[in-house]
């Protein structure tokens, strides 16, 4: 039977219950158990598929193909977790199901409530995953803050199952904040006391409590927690600051985390080590010198989270290259607006990582031309390959105005275009092409060299694709088409010869991207980079 872990959180969003959730997953990995991490989201849309990055940061997607929270991103970066699309439920999707089970005539005769059927609707679809994926420990992250009303159904629901399963089987850790007041010069612990507080209110009692702090905590502090919070001192736990979201799991391990769940669980395991990840990932990390500039050339570029996999995936790269990552932020608008030169005038590689829509496009193509014209190496990925190829197509093969039909459906050359099969799709919710296709490389080229394998499997998420009518022309004009889905006839990986490194690919290679285990077309395009004198 597996054990639960719910993680809450306090005070204030954003103080990284992800990444805390995630590196518990780590911690409990090294010491030989199997888990998985369920991601409970409390809006109201099925999933994050249909909101734009400003609002929700970057859609991850699994390899069964759901369009899912960014969290979901660290799951996998930090553990060997399969995830699928049951890891991350919203009050969407209970709703969804409930409405329509109402419908069906499930539920015949009764009146249909939160409690107890949203309620065991929560709760069978966080069972379901600890079956389907036979984990010694599941993690259910409660996305939000204790005190949020759309989370309530949630944590009623994780209220119920620790009463079920008992302290043995299933624990509370709340994440908190504790702030240091500068004019006190004090560490303050009101905010975690109100915030155990409202969870008490529910009636979850915390058994461990994660303090992130910038500042180490004393001794009376975690006494003052502890008492006023009803839990054990040695469970006050804190989780200091640090300079990279990697060197979390070594901290919180540091502080005995894993070791006072493994007791409260009564887990059956080694004692865990992390040296691997030290020295593979922590000791590359700090003592890399040499500074690669990289220009990420985007659209949501203010926003620290919309590529957030793409930016991870990138130091990922230079991690394996053993190189310091400098990541240049360029809004593409900003290019179309004031010139290439401004923005692109000594980068090492450029890389135009996913998008919708034609706002900022022209900027993109015109990075992508610099790049091309400049042996500048350069990554496109889904609509930077669609750029790229637009780009190809106008600026080597005089197709003048060649586009995308998504940015211009009169296009005389549409080099890029819908798929019979999506021309007559209306709804937006998962109606792309989703999840891990198969793709074949074709031997002697740089994809091939940078896998070393025929046979890939990569995730997707676009509607667009490589129009085929185009191919002959544009394989003439000297692009090599290096991947295709054979199944459907697509081309998946488009390269130039004539370049230190020009890659781009439909697929997203940044969601598969470890940072002990560097995507290996992040880790070619850094390398690539690294050994450029820059534009
Ligand atoms: N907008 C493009 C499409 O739908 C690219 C999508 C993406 O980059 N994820 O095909």
């Amino acid at each position: 039977m597996s054990k639960y872990i719910f993680v809450t959180g306090g005070v204030v969003s954003s103080l990284g219950k992800g990444i805390a959730s995630a590196s518990i997953g780590k911690l409990l990995e090294s010491r030989g158990l199997k888990v998985t991490i369920i991601k409970c989201d409390p809006y109201i849309n099925v999933d994050p598929g249909t909101m734009n990055p400003f609002q929700h940061g970057e859609v991850y997607v699994t390899e069964d193909g759901a369009e899912t929270d960014l969290d979901l991103g660290h799951y996998e970066r930090y553990t060997n977790a399969k995830l699928t699309k049951d890891n991350n439920i919203t009050t969407g999707k209970i709703y969804y199901s409930v409405i329509s089970k109402e419908r069906e005539g499930y539920y015949l005769g009764k009146t249909v409530q939160i409690i107890p059927h949203i309620t065991d609707e929560i709760k069978n679809s966080i069972k379901k995953v600890a079956y389907q994926q036979r984990s010694d420990v599941v993690i259910v992250e409660i996305g939000g803050t204790v005190g949020d009303i759309e989370g309530l159904p949630f944590l009623e629901a994780i209220r119920q199952m620790k009463l079920e399963l008992g302290r043995d089987y299933s624990i509370n850790i709340h994440l908190t904040l504790v702030p240091f007041i500068k004019s006190a010069g004090e560490l303050k612990t009101k905010p975690t006391q109100h915030s155990v507080g409202r969870l008490r209110e529910i009636g979850i009692s915390p058994d461990i409590i994660l303090c992130r702090t910038e500042k180490r905590l004393k001794k009376e502090t975690k006494e003052k927690i502890a008492l006023f919070c009803n839990v054990d001192r040695e469970a006050v736990i804190p989780a200091l600051d640090v300079k990279s979201i990697y060197e979390v799991p070594v901290s919180l391990r540091k502080e005995g985390l894993d070791q006072l769940i493994v007791r409260f669980l009564h887990l059956k395991c080694d004692d865990g080590d992390l040296s691997n990840w030290e020295n593979k990932v922590l000791k590359r990390l700090k003592h890399s010198t040499k500074q690669v500039p990289i220009a990420v050339v985007g659209k949501y570029i203010t926003l620290q989270d919309a590529y957030k996999s793409i930016y991870e995936a990138l130091t990922h790269g230079a991690i394996a290259n053993g190189v310091r990552l400098v990541i240049k932020r360029i809004d593409s608008e900003d290019i179309e607006k004031k010139g290439v030169l401004k923005y692109l005038k000594g980068v090492s590689g450029i890389l135009i990582p996913g998008g919708f829509g034609h706002r900022g496009i022209e900027g993109k193509i015109k990075a992508a031309k610099f790049a091309r014209e400049n042996n500048i190496p350069f990554f496109g990925i889904c609509l930077g390959m669609q750029v790229a190829v637009i780009e190809f197509a106008r600026g080597v093969c005089d197709l003048r105005g060649a586009n995308s039909t998504e940015f211009n459906k009169n296009t005389k050359y549409p080099v890029i275009s819908l798929l019979e099969e999506q021309k007559d799709i209306k709804a937006k919710g998962a109606t792309m092409r989703l999840g891990a296709y198969e793709c074949k490389l074709s031997k002697g080229t740089k994809a091939y060299n940078s896998y070393k394998k025929e046979k890939i499997f990569e995730r997707h998420r676009h509607r667009y694709e490589f129009n085929n009518v185009y191919k002959e022309t544009l394989s003439n004009n000297g692009l090599i088409f290096s991947g295709f889905y054979k199944k459907g006839n697509l081309v998946e990986i488009v390269e130039l010869n004539t370049h230190p490194w020009f890659i781009a690919c439909q697929f997203h290679p940044e969601f598969k991207s470890k940072p002990d285990e560097s995507h290996p077309l992040f880790r070619d395009f850094i390398k690539a980079a690294g050994s450029c004198k820059g534009s």
